[in-house]
């Protein structure tokens, strides 16, 4: 799906024109973008997964794909837990990558198990019980994802909605107290993500409706309905390069 836009810099240095390409978002987080006068750029995203993976719900809600819209904010909140983790062991000075790596393969097939990882690191950060998706919710989301209902606008709406506030507390709690963690594991992965590009890359971070990375007086100050109003392309102009 097409969801974010770039810039030509070739464009602008050589005709003075601003030329802004839509481009595709993939697996990879990296994108070949070739713009009207045929300039060949790659994006490396600077957003999280689970940033992008909203983005997306938010996408097929408005365009009137609701199922779609469901798994997407459903795996958003998954990799949202994988993100934390990271954060969290990052923070706990753990920073040894293989065994990170040897250890999430254990629990990588199983997001039960990410779950209850990411619950007891949260209590270990701020000494506290976690809060939990609620049960309707949860209901909701496997309702439609194993057994094929069929949602309408409303019940979606809701459970985004809903999603939206449980993701902007957490984030919240955890950009207070672990910032320079994040910082830590977003160019952990922009590195991992540049590492076997041979040729000049652009990265970019933007506006994600969730952003980790924003500045704290930002995070929440759009509530649900007005992240809604405010169309994609509002939303996603880059932020840096
Ligand atoms: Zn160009």
């Amino acid at each position: 799906m097409k969801l974010f836009n770039s810039i030509c810099h070739h464009c602008a240095i050589i005709y003075g024109e601003q030329t802004v390409t839509d481009f595709e978002v993939n697996e990879e987080g990296v994108s070949k973008v070739v713009c009207r006068n045929g300039h060949e750029m790659t994006v490396v995203l600077q957003n999280f997964k689970f940033e992008i993976l909203f983005e997306l719900g938010l996408k097929a809600l408005e365009e009137g794909y609701y199922r779609e819209a469901v798994s997407s904010f459903a795996a958003s909140v998954e990799r949202f837990y994988e993100c934390c983790i990271k954060i969290f062991i990052n923070k706990s000075g753990l920073t040894d990558r293989k065994n990170y790596d040897n250890t999430w393969k254990l629990i990588s097939n199983n997001s039960q198990r990410q779950m209850g990882a990411f619950y007891f690191l949260f209590l270990n950060e701020f000494n506290e019980t976690p809060t939990q998706v609620k049960n309707n919710v949860e209901n909701f989301r496997n309702k439609v994802i194993h057994q094929g209902i069929i949602p309408e606008y409303v019940e979606v709406y809701e459970y985004s909605k809903y999603l939206y506030g449980y993701l902007i507390e957490i984030i919240k709690k955890v950009k207070i107290r672990c910032e320079s963690s994040i910082i830590n594991i977003l160019m952990e992965e922009v590195s991992d993500k540049s590492a076997k590009l041979e040729y000049p890359t652009w990265t970019a971070g933007f506006n994600t409706a969730i952003n980790i990375t924003q500045s704290i007086e930002m995070i929440g100050i759009k509530n649900f309905d007005e992240v809604l109003a405010s169309s994609s392309i509002a939303r996603n102009i880059s932020k840096s390069n």
